[in-house]
């Protein structure tokens, strides 16, 4: 078993862009710089809002950025029984509960008051799952590999939902069934997910799983201050010609990684093999976001 797996968990609601290659790459590098595995998982939980027209693009561009993944493809829509049994567990613990709060019911209201937590106030609803930050540690803490040590209140982050109203799992509950059951060691990714952190350490514990360890990277923003995002639409990273290892050799550039100039002359999987060979942490250094002056 390696000491290392790490994983890349785009949610294929559309292509991947800048930013996202950003993670995509920390990541991969991170795992290859110590010969770790590096895995591949599609969060197509959300049914509606993920197309294979969307899976096939992003297969395509980690393909053309030279960003190989090991062994098979986990797909977040053949999970069912896994995060069904992982409720399951959080229900008869106590942890979770039954909520028949409708998002309108809701608005206004910065994190949820808590109303069913004794019983659905109206049961006869479809009724979603939440999960009960009242019991257990009342403050998350880890200790981030660039941000340091986060200690975070769990109250204010407020009972997340498990299991939406129709049925569908919610990204907390189902990343933290993948990561453990793929047995995820590392996990580097946005610091968007930050705050998210919490929750999933939080049902880390309750259901018994060894803690990944975590890297937040820093946000690239636009020289407008605007997240890269798919909702601002973001470009897509193209496939086709230089711009796969032109754009490689910015994404190093933004993660403070030093390539020469000269290596965006050569093809990705060599500028890979040198980054890989490189890679320092150190070099990430501790801001929230970056700025990238290419894009307006
Ligand atoms: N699926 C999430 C996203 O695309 C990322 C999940 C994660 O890295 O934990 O934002």
């Amino acid at each position: 078993m390696p000491r290392y797996i790490g994983r890349f968990a785009p949610t294929p609601s559309g292509p991947l862009h800048f930013g996202s290659l950003i993670a995509a790459l920390a990541s991969w590098l991170d795992a290859r710089s110590v010969n770790g595995c590096w895995y591949l998982r599609i969060e197509d939980v959300d049914t509606p809002r993920s197309s294979q027209q969307a899976i096939d693009t992003i297969r395509r561009q980690l393909e053309a950025f030279g960003l190989y993944y090991d062994g098979p493809i986990m797909y977040q829509h053949t999970r069912h029984e896994a995060y069904r049994q992982a409720l399951e567990r959080l229900r008869s613990q106590g942890m979770a509960y039954p909520c028949s709060c409708t998002r309108r019911e809701l608005s206004g209201y910065q994190r949820y008051p808590g109303w069913c937590r004794q019983s659905p106030r109206q049961p006869d609803r479809d009724l979603a799952w939440r999960l009960r930050t009242d019991i257990g540690a009342s403050e998350i803490v880890w200790e981030d590999r660039r941000l340091g040590r986060q200690c975070w209140p769990l109250d204010h982050a407020g009972d997340v939902i498990l299991r939406r109203r129709d049925g569908i799992w919610a990204y907390q509950l189902a990343v933290v069934v993948d990561d453990a059951d793929q047995q995820i060691t590392d996990i580097v990714r946005g610091m968007d997910l930050l705050d998210n952190t919490p929750w999933q350490r939080h049902l880390q514990l309750a259901l018994g799983m060894t803690a990944p360890r975590y890297l937040h990277l820093p946000l690239i923003v636009a020289a407008n201050g605007q997240k890269l995002s798919k909702q601002n639409l973001a470009p897509a990273l193209p496939v086709e010609g230089d711009a796969p290892r032109l754009l490689l050799h910015r994404a190093l550039t933004a993660l403070g990684q030093q390539p020469a100039e000269e290596l965006a002359d050569y093809p990705v999987a060599q500028q890979l093999a040198w980054a890989a060979t490189h890679w320092s942490t150190e070099r990430l250094g501790c801001t929230d976001q970056w700025v990238d002056p290419g894009f307006s």
